[in-house]
């Protein structure tokens, strides 16, 4: 997730090297400056690991020109909200209006006084950063600063969709911990509020992967998504949680689990078959509710797993139709 305090980058696409050279020296001292000298490249970029907050689009540019390369970006989910600013030779007010019709956020054109592209381009920054910050405060959460119900549940369904896609496996893990009631009504809210942050912690480091997920899915319960992870890998995270959390030696008291805080893990992994209905007949994407499905599944296992006396997990594994049960008991 991107730093509000990271400096902001710049995409600059021209295909005169010339072009590119004049706008990077007016800029450079404000931005991280990245530059295209074609349609493609300036595709490649926007998409690449260090995204641009803002892109100079030059218009007319051979193969790919400017529309097209705005058009394509606004297609794609990773770069849709990219604001671009075209930079152009031509002044018709028709190019302008097909410039803004294409999702484009301003409208230089050349030759231009430097003064004021420099402007228009920090308000866009400006703007473009109180978007980040906005979308950083609904997708985190406040306490725990981890990623929210509302970011899980987006990536579950993009996560799904390429599983399904790419026949893999998909794994969801739900976490509760145990007693969390009778903690705050002894400790109190306040101690209650820095164990959830410490279990937020704890379990984050404790999911080993960078594609794997953690997020605070609801009060004392937490999730972790899985790509790419059959059910034994799953298990294998499932016990790197468990042993995590409880090691973190919080005291407590009043749980039946044990003497200090724990928790209780339900597994759910969903198996695409291969050459299912689905591969026969791409159009089926999976649903929503194919998503919920498996978020349900993973609350059955915790169910069974804080019905077998908490501080375990239980796992299952699920295909649609068939389902396989997998009981293990941690102690
Ligand atoms: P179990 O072992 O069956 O999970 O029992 P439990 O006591 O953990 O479960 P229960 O659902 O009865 O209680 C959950 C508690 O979590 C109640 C609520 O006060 C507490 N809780 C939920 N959100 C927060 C929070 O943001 N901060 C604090 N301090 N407590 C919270
Ligand atoms: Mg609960
Ligand atoms: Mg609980």
């Amino acid at each position: 997730m991107k730093e509000i305090t990271d400096q902001q980058t710049l995409l600059i696409v021209d295909d005169e090297p010339a072009n590119i050279q004049a706008l990077a020296r007016l800029m450079h001292e404000d931005y991280r400056v990245l530059v295209a000298g074609n349609g493609a490249k300036a595709l490649e970029v926007a998409a690449g690991d260090v995204q641009p907050d803002l892109i100079l689009l030059d218009i007319q540019m051979p193969d790919l020109d400017g529309f097209s390369v705005c058009r394509e970006l606004k297609n794609n989910p990773r770069t849709s909200s990219i604001p671009v600013i075209f930079v152009t030779a031509r002044d018709s007010t028709d190019d302008e209006m097909e410039g803004f019709r294409l999702g484009a956020v301003d409208y230089v054109s050349k030759p231009y006084q430097p003064e004021l592209v420099r402007a228009r381009v920090r308000t866009h920054m400006r703007l473009k950063q109180k978007t980040d910050l906005l979308e950083q405060l609904a997708m985190v959460d406040g306490l725990t600063d981890i990623p929210n119900r509302r970011y899980f549940d987006e990536e579950l369904q993009r996560q799904f969709r390429r599983c399904d896609r790419d026949k893999t496996e998909l794994s969801v893990i739900m976490m509760d911990i145990d007693n969390f009631k009778g903690y705050n009504d002894n400790y109190g809210h306040g101690a209650g509020d820095q164990c959830l942050q410490k279990v937020a912690q704890a379990i984050r480091n404790a999911a080993g992967r960078p594609t794997d997920l953690v997020a605070r899915y609801g009060g004392e319960e937490f999730v972790v998504l899985l790509p790419n992870t059959d059910q034994a890998g799953a298990m294998e995270v499932v016990e790197n949680l468990r042993r995590s959390v409880a090691e973190l030696g919080l005291t407590h008291e009043f749980s039946d689990a044990a003497s200090v805080v724990t928790l209780s893990l339900g597994v759910a992994t969903f198996r695409p078959a291969a050459g299912s209905t689905r591969a026969a007949a791409p159009a089926a994407a999976p649903t929503p509710e194919d998503c919920r499905q498996l978020v349900k599944h993973a609350d059955l296992a915790l169910y069974e797993a804080k019905r077998g006396g908490k501080n375990r997990a239980h796992g299952e594994s699920w295909a649609g139709t068939d389902q396989k049960s997998v009981r293990t008991p941690f102690s």
